[in-house]
């Protein structure tokens, strides 16, 4: 009777993923997009959560047995991931997903970066000298990802590669139209000013017409000092900026300390999927990015 039940019970149970390719992605949106074009025929793995800061995480040995078996490792790329996926790629032994072949792709090659320096000093702490990596906090940014994921499924997975035509056609039509959505209502945001935690925005800030005026980290990649945010308290006690943004993995305290000082309100944004409740996939990550922005300037 109990082996009934038993036999019963796995047939109720789903059919084992028909998934084709295997996609680690470094960060939570590169995994979404790879959701959006592969479907059924993708079987996607993020390293890091949007809890976490994707420039400092662990090379554990879980991460390097996903590796090991992935078919594609996508990345932001750009040195955000200098401190561990080397070593994650150096130790996971797959020819197939080291840079130069088909399976590794940096999102950041596909866009124009911003902020790319001449001027290489790692004393400088985290300046990303071959540009801003945080590329995903503008949607056309992503449209020009989802573009090139496309093809390299397809390339890699020829096979379905009308499936990922057509899904990619889709997805590409739905977010053309969500970004009409999402630039008429942040209209109000055009020429409001910024304070930001890390310069994780720049994107999100060229893209909607906001004023980036200072930053919490006096150097880029290092926790907000005391003398850096008492100089911003004075620069900023008669205002002169409309929001200080920090992101979910940040310590909130340096933002709510300078808020307190200075009457400018603090608010933390989802910088990628699963950044807060509402933002569950792509399109809700930048509903609840504008929304958020909207309802903190006053302008909801
Ligand atoms: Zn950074």
């Amino acid at each position: 009777m109990k082996h009934a039940v038993i036999a019963i019970g796995l047939c109720l149970m789903p059919l084992p993923s028909s998934a084709e390719l295997r996609v680690f992605a470094c960060e939570p949106e590169w995994a979404a997009l790879a959701d959006e074009i592969g479907d059924e025929y993708v079987d996607t793995f993020s390293a890091t959560t949007a809890l976490q800061d994707p420039h400092y995480i662990q090379a554990r040995p879980s991460l390097i047995a996903k590796v090991r078996r992935a078919d594609l490792v996508i990345c932001s790329g750009a040195h955000l991931e200098i401190g561990w996926l080397p070593a994650l790629l150096q130790k996971a032994n797959n020819r197939n997903v080291l840079p130069g072949n088909n399976g590794y792709m940096e999102a950041s090659n596909f866009v124009l970066r911003l902020n790319a320096s001449t001027n290489v000093d790692r004393a400088q702490g985290d300046i990303h000298p071959q540009g801003n990596p945080h590329i995903q906090t503008d949607p056309h940014n992503i449209a020009a990802v989802a573009r090139a994921l496309g093809e390299r499924l397809s390339l890699l997975d020829p096979a379905n590669s009308k499936s990922y035509a057509t899904q990619l056609d889709r997805f590409l039509e739905r977010w053309q139209e969500a970004i009409v959505r999402w630039e008429k209502s942040a209209e109000p945001l055009n020429g409001k000013r910024a304070i930001t935690h890390h310069r994780s925005w720049v994107y999100l800030e060229r893209w909607l017409g906001i004023e980036e005026v200072a930053n919490l980290e006096a150097i880029p990649g290092l926790p907000p000092t005391a003398t850096h945010l008492s100089k911003l308290t004075s620069r900023f006690s008669e205002g002169g900026a409309d929001f200080i943004i920090r992101s979910p993995y940040q310590d909130d305290r340096p933002s709510e300390w300078l808020a307190e000082r200075t009457g400018i309100t603090a608010i933390m944004l989802p910088l990628t999927v699963g950044g807060t409740e509402q933002a569950t996939d792509l399109f809700s990550l930048f509903d609840d990015i504008v929304g958020r922005l909207l309802k903190a300037s006053g302008d909801e």
